[in-house]
């Protein structure tokens, strides 16, 4: 097995594993106490009002409709808690509590209601063979639209808003510390599976991974946005292990910050390394664009296939530098070949459905300054900083489509701090703490997901 592997600081890992053995305490405040690390000089500031930089609080308490405390009908706490100033070893972060539940208002045009009907599965997607949304209604974040939901959505609220397969959220509890003066690193840091930075309303960011490769085999990854493109609701997001998460650009989150695409856009979230996440637009009307290009295999002459039209069987030696060229790796499906992700939905497997499809094109970089370096961010020359952008593209009809890398990386731009809230490859050698944490666990009726793998309902 030759997975990414996960590190979980022991601190954040236990909200996560109660949660992930149904324990009924998930309500619980797990906020995480930095006076246990007693050689930690800790002072807390509470007055919110200048660190609280694009954060949707929730200030009147407001509880989600259709997420509730596991098997009660109270309703859970939406969006942040609370975001404190601290000072960690002379270095002061942000400290962002939440619970990971949003509470998007959702409203559906004919089309996008056309395009869940559309889907491959419908038939059985949908308990009726299609949605109950109607188009022009809004509805609420894990209201019923018909979805055939996992069962363990009985018990936490949200059946019928998920599609089968991804597990429902449930209320986390936990914090996150954010550096308010991040520094780029030192030395290459990639991004892991698991949280690697918060959106502005405490939802979970994911990297381009869902901790699946073609036949096992940790070459040919899939990319979320891709692969589980049936596997997303109506704001692209889902849950695992109870972490509702977003991988790719959310036009429900998009439109919580009023993002019209008028100007640069406003921050969505943040990196566990610090630098801000914005949306995709660079200004009025000209998106920020990532510098990953995709490999031709199709051409046999081309510099990045592999000799052979439409083949996939040699990988770059360093996706971040191409001229290094390639070295033999196991074979991945032809570019015409069918690929049946987890939850059983075919896609052909054409360039750009791996991530080791993908490069980065320093030319592409050198392009002007909305297009955006190897860690999907820039440094534009306004007051902005560096920052991060999340990366789309559109069709003709201005749907947009996610670009990869979707958020940040495939590596940190910034310092991984050690009270950091990510996990990143190669934190946990030799696998040690961290484990699979595989994305999306699809289980028979009669199991539950447990940290990625399934076991019979307790
Ligand atoms: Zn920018
Ligand atoms: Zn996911």
């Amino acid at each position: 097995m030759n997975f990414k592997l996960v590190f979980i600081p022991p601190l954040l890992a236990l909200p996560l594993l109660l949660v992930g053995c149904g324990s009924s305490d998930s309500a619980e405040d797990t906020t995480t106490d930095t006076t246990t690390d007693s050689s930690t000089d800790t002072s807390t500031d509470t007055d919110t009002s200048s660190t609280s930089s694009g954060w949707i609080i929730n200030s009147d308490d407001e509880v989600s409709q259709n997420l509730f405390e596991s098997g009660t009908n109270q309703g859970s706490l939406v969006n942040v808690q609370s975001v404190t100033a601290e000072t960690v070893d002379d270095l002061e972060y942000t400290v962002v509590a939440a619970t990971g539940i949003a509470n998007y208002q959702v409203t559906l045009s004919q089309d996008e209601i056309d395009a869940l009907n559309a889907r491959p599965k419908a038939a059985t997607d949908f308990l009726s063979g299609a949605t109950t949304a109607q188009a022009d209604v809004a509805f609420e974040f894990g209201e019923d639209i018909g979805y055939n939901s996992n069962n363990d959505c009985e018990t936490t609220g949200g059946a019928g808003y998920w599609p089968p397969g991804p597990v429902c959220p449930e209320n986390l509890s936990r914090t996150g510390y954010f550096p308010n003066s991040p520094e780029p690193a030192t030395e290459d840091v990639a991004s892991g599976l698991g949280a690697m930075g918060y959106w502005v309303n405490g939802t979970s960011v994911y990297q381009w991974g869902d901790g699946q490769s073609y036949n096992n085999e940790g070459v040919w990854q899939t990319l979320a946005p891709v692969a589980e493109v049936y596997d997303v609701d109506v704001c692209g997001g889902h849950a695992a292990n109870g972490d509702y998460h977003h991988h790719f650009s959310s036009d429900c989150l998009g439109k919580m910050v009023n993002d019209e695409g008028t100007s640069h856009s406003p921050i969505y979230g943040y990196a566990a390394d610090g630098y801000a996440i914005y949306g995709p637009w660079y200004s009025n009307g000209v998106l920020a664009k990532s510098s990953w290009a995709v490999r031709d295999y199709d051409d046999a002459n081309s510099d990045t296939g592999c000799g052979t039209a439409g083949v996939r069987d040699c990988v770059l030696i360093d996706e971040f530098n191409v001229s290094l060229g390639f070295e033999d790796a196991a074979s991945g499906p032809s570019t015409s070949d069918e690929y049946s992700s987890l939850s059983g939905n075919t896609f052909i497997a054409s360039a750009g459905f791996f991530y080791e499809d993908f490069y980065w094109d320093t030319a592409l970089t050198d392009l002007g300054a909305e297009y955006l370096d190897q860690f999907n961010g820039h440094d534009s020359g306004d007051d902005l900083g560096y920052h991060y952008h999340v990366t789309v593209t559109q069709d003709d009809s201005g749907t947009q489509i996610p670009a990869f890398p979707y958020t940040i990386g495939p590596r940190f731009y910034g310092k991984i701090q050690d009270n950091a809230i990510t996990s990143t490859e190669g934190g946990a050698p030799d696998g040690g703490d961290g484990g699979e944490l595989p994305d999306l666990p699809f289980c028979e009726a009669d199991q539950e997901p447990e940290m990625g793998v399934c076991i019979p309902q307790m």
